[in-house]
């Protein structure tokens, strides 16, 4: 029989890597908490309707990405969430979390997009999601763009350089999307097949094309910061005022336009160019809109979402390496009795916060050092018959040649700690 096989573009994530998953989510936590951000959990499945409404219909994702099914029992439209940011302003709006006060929201969890799997694009991936809902002024953007050098900064990540844009208000994008249109019209022959289709769907979309080809055309279009009235531009100099206190350089990428409807105003990409064409790490902005679409009183609100998996291929690229966690304390034994009184030793080691391996599976001595000294514990704990019935234990350092003491085993987690503290000053 053939073994089965994960899905492709979905990953197994094994030990030493997701142990360095483990230490990533540690330094997102603490950067989050610093910023005074608090956790949600969604769920990865979702009504349908909701991504529809919340992404556009005329979107990747919402065209081609999603992984939609039926409920077989009542026909309900299910969909594996493809994103973050509505699923979190369900959760706000279905809970009124944002009746008395604005918030700070993240979390952090697999997605899901039908994509063609290849290096930093997966169909199962991951992100951290960044939403501060109910505000309004251009100082929260700049928090959020800031942010995003702290953390890289904390990873010790360099060389992921900040492109931002605005895309203005719905009314001067209507405007700005006419004159555009009018212009790609001009130059019908040259569009590709997905220009063709979004010539009159989602047109701004065109001006994001990764097809060479239409780099001179998409050059030569209107751009949508000259049709930005006097607000708008106020709100995109306030966050470069910021940007610019905080001494963070950035580059205005007119094309830059995210293939999500629900954007306005500041729209932001986190790239580097060391991760070949997935190089986008983290990407977000402003969507003011989006509280009201799906139904709730309108509120201003502002995020964004890093790929954990590029930021992780980058950390491991640029030198940082997973550290494999040792024991401080490997527990040997041989013997019925010692057996029983190895196992209660160890339950008392970890009482007192050791991190204990206690020797499962028998063997002798010898063969059971061999395996103390290959798990890099630092001492061993020794136990025979003779030791159980004295209520006592051998302590073996193992990275330095102290020798070896016998003692009572009240005695143990100090003896324990004398030698393990004074094997880590050196
Ligand atoms: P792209 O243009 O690369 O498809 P996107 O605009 O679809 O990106 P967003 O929806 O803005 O991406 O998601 C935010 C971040 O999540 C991206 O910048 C990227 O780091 C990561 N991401 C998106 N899709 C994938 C994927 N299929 N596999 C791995 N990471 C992804
Ligand atoms: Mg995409």
């Amino acid at each position: 029989m053939s073994t089965l096989q994960a899905i492709r573009g979905m990953n197994d994530i094994l030990p030493d890597e997701a142990e360095l998953w483990e230490q990533f989510e540690e330094l997102v936590r603490d950067w989050l908490r610093v910023y005074g951000y608090r956790p949600m959990r969604m769920p990865l499945v979702e009504p349908t309707p909701l991504f529809a409404r919340a992404i556009g219909e005329v979107t990747d994702i919402v065209e081609k990405e999603m992984y939609s099914f039926t409920d077989s029992l009542n026909g309900e439209q299910l969909t594996l969430r493809p994103e973050g940011t509505a699923s979190c302003v369900r959760a706000v709006l279905q809970h009124s979390l944002l009746y008395d006060s604005p918030r700070r929201l993240w979390y952090m969890g697999p997605m899901f997009r039908h994509e063609r799997p290849q290096k930093g694009r997966y169909r199962q991936f991951h992100q951290v999601g960044v939403e501060a809902l109910g505000y309004a002024g251009p100082d929260v953007d700049a928090e959020q763009i800031v942010m995003g050098a702290r953390l890289w900064d904390d990873l010790g990540l360099t060389g992921i350089e900040l492109e931002i844009n605005s895309l203005g208000q719905p009314d001067e994008r209507a405007r700005h999307r006419a004159d555009l249109i009018a212009y790609l019209e001009q130059h019908r022959d040259r569009l590709d097949a997905d220009g063709q289709r979004r010539l009159h769907t989602n047109p701004l979309r065109i001006l994001d094309t990764k097809n060479p080809a239409m780099r001179e055309l998409v050059e030569g279009a209107p751009t949508l910061m000259a049709y930005l009235g006097e607000a708008s531009l106020k709100h995109f100099e306030g966050v470069q005022t910021l940007l610019k206190d905080a001494g963070l350089p950035y580059r205005i990428n007119p094309r830059l336009v995210r293939g999500l409807d629900y954007y306005n105003l500041t729209v932001f990409e986190w790239v580097t160019d060391q991760l070949g064409a997935q190089g986008t790490v983290c990407a977000g902005g402003r969507y003011d809109g989006l509280i009201a679409q799906l139904g709730g009183k309108p509120a201003p609100a502002c995020g964004f979402a890093m790929g954990v998996e590029r930021l992780l291929a980058l950390w491991a690229d640029q030198g940082n390496r997973h550290e494999r966690p040792v024991p401080d304390v490997y527990v040997v034994h041989q013997g019925e009795l010692a057996g029983r009184h190895a196992f209660r030793v160890a339950e008392h080691l970890r009482d007192v916060g050791f991190v204990v391996h206690l020797h499962c599976g028998g063997g002798g001595f010898k063969a059971q050092m061999k395996k103390a000294d290959a798990a890099g514990a630092t001492i061993a704990v020794i136990i025979g018959d003779d030791e159980a019935r004295a209520n006592e234990a051998t302590i073996k350092a193992l990275r330095e040649d102290s020798g070896q003491r016998r003692i009572a085993v009240e005695r143990l987690a100090e003896t324990a700690s004398e030698w393990i503290l004074g094997n880590e000053c050196e």
